[in-house]
């Protein structure tokens, strides 16, 4: 078998969710902070430690065969590499701000202003796609500082929370792109064992969390309003009690509709309902 190497963030917002996704896909390594580099004993597998700016273009070029990264990242190096998986986490959205007092409030107003960004690429995309000509100027951090101290109208940056823009006198004012982790290959290693592999059981990870396991005990007189409540992977086990009036009912439920979906079982006669996480879904 092919050793692959994926590439991963060193250190930083990405590095511990990155991390977390490798070990529930039941590879074992040492994350060592001080390591560049770290074998994984029961797959194929070398991960490599890096800086997030430079993920892309490994990639591309071959040095790793699969990396995780931030979309932004991605869009912005222009690096040519195939998107495997989006992850679900990491997620952001890249803005432009303008002070609390500007007058700005259509896009088109933006023309002729000068703007900072540490995502000269992504901001120029865009402005053209908008029609609109202005100066961008390239910061490579605290961008945010950019209208206060004169240097520029507007900034775009990740806003998350929005706390560093208020403490900035900005306010949000579009979105320019949304963005969250993503698995990339080099271009083709989409077809190669050892990649379906690792993203069957990415995909696995991904799905269970996306699910809870219920166990709940109903009358059987009310057996069929609960099972019409529950899909299940493809359909409830229902198991006999040793009180022959009653069984119980084994299945999975969605994440995202967690609590209207327990408080209907409820309503329909659930009782007793155990919910347990799920640690991989295989189809
Ligand atoms: P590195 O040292 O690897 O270059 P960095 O300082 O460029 O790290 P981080 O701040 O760790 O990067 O962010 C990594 C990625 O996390 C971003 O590129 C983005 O995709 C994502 N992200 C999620 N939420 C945020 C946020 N609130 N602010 C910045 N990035 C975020
Ligand atoms: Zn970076």
């Amino acid at each position: 078998m092919k050793t692959l190497k994926i590439a991963i963030q060193k250190s930083g917002r990405l590095n511990e969710k990155s991390v977390e996704i490798l070990k529930n896909c039941g590879l074992s390594f040492e994350n060592y902070k001080s390591s560049l580099i770290s074998t994984v004993t029961n797959f194929p597998l070398e991960i490599l430690f890096l800086r997030d700016d430079d993920i892309p273009e490994y990639v591309q070029d071959g040095i790793a065969d699969l990396g995780i990264v931030g979309e932004n990242v991605i869009v912005e190096t222009g690096a040519q590499v195939t998107y495997l998986q989006k992850l679900g986490f990491g997620k952001c959205t890249l803005k432009i701000a303008i002070p609390n007092e500007s007058q700005i409030t259509e896009v088109a107003q933006l023309a002729g202003k000068a703007i900072a960004t540490s995502y000269p690429l992504i901001l120029e995309k865009y402005l053209k796609e908008n029609n609109v000509e202005a100066e961008v100027r390239t910061i490579s951090g605290s961008v945010e500082i950019g209208p206060g101290l004169g240097l520029s109208d507007a900034i775009c940056d990740i806003v998350s929370t929005g706390g560093t823009l208020k403490s900035n006198g900005l306010k949000p004012f579009s979105e320019v792109m949304k963005s969250e982790a993503v698995l990339i290959g080099k271009e083709g290693s989409d077809l190669l064992p050892e990649v379906q592999e690792l993203l069957q059981r990415i995909r696995s990870v991904l799905r269970a969390k996306e699910t809870k396991y219920v166990v709940l005990n109903v009358a059987k007189s009310n057996l069929k309003n609960v099972v019409d409540l529950l899909p299940g992977v493809k359909s409830p086990t229902v198991v006999p009690l040793f009180d022959d009036e009653w069984v119980a009912v084994h299945s999975v439920i969605a994440e995202h509709d967690f609590w209207e979906k327990i408080n209907a079982l409820k309503a329909a006669g659930a009782e007793g309902i155990v919910v347990m996480p799920i640690e991989k879904i295989i189809s």
